[in-house]
């Protein structure tokens, strides 16, 4: 099982800009995979988006000759409680990623490219990295979510947990690596492809075609 349940709470969320994007349905749907699963382990930000489509109605239900019915209030607002995800969002994440076949692409390093649908543009994909493993220095312009699954990552002077997640969209090269006992693994949206800038990174994403 990938998506285990955490058993810390996660330090570093998306940004307000990422969770009101999510929350109205608008942000791109290789970038929502990553948020989803995110969203999914993390209360807080479970609360955010709950309040984000709260407001979303309210502006929904004050525009002339738009009805938000008192069901879909309802929902909305039983989500503010902070419930736990719906079991048909756990069962289609988990799915979504136990069906992304790993390659491995050198030693202790495997890529699994996740297929989602209506998301030609973006890239998105699970890496794995085993503890001491060399992984690959890309670079990439526009933006690139990362949300860690589990173990532990190091990257630019800020350590990353599972449930953790990053988001970038400066172009920027670097080059993250595992600092835990565990092999960290870790799940990626970005948009177009990413451009490796050493040896590893050439081998590494033409293997997994990502
Ligand atoms: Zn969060």
């Amino acid at each position: 099982m990938i998506l285990r349940p955490l058993s810390h709470t996660p330090a570093h969320h998306p940004s307000v800009e990422t969770l009101t994007a999510y929350a109205a349905g608008v942000i791109r749907a290789g970038f929502d995979v990553v948020t989803a699963v995110h969203v999914r382990g993390c209360a807080q930000c479970r609360r955010d988006v709950a309040a984000f489509e709260c407001v979303g109605g309210v502006v929904l239900s004050e525009t002339p000759g738009v009805a938000v019915s008192d069901e879909a209030l309802a929902r909305v607002m039983a989500r503010m409680d902070g419930p736990a995800p719906s079991s048909r969002m756990r069962r289609s994440l988990d799915d979504l990623l136990y069906k992304a076949k790993r390659r491995w692409v050198a030693p202790g390093v495997w890529v699994a490219k996740v297929d989602t649908p209506h998301a030609d543009d973006d890239r998105v994909y699970m890496l794995s990295a085993a503890p001491g493993a060399v992984t690959a220095m890309h670079t990439h312009s526009g933006v690139e979510f990362t949300q860690i699954l589990s173990g532990a990552l190091f990257d630019e002077g800020v350590t990353y947990s599972a449930g953790d997640f990053t988001e970038r969209n400066i172009e920027h090269t670097h080059k993250p690596h595992t600092v835990s006992d565990e092999p960290c693994i870790c799940l990626f949206a970005t948009h177009g492809r990413l451009a490796p800038t050493d040896f590893i990174g050439r081998i590494a994403f033409a293997l997994a075609d990502v």
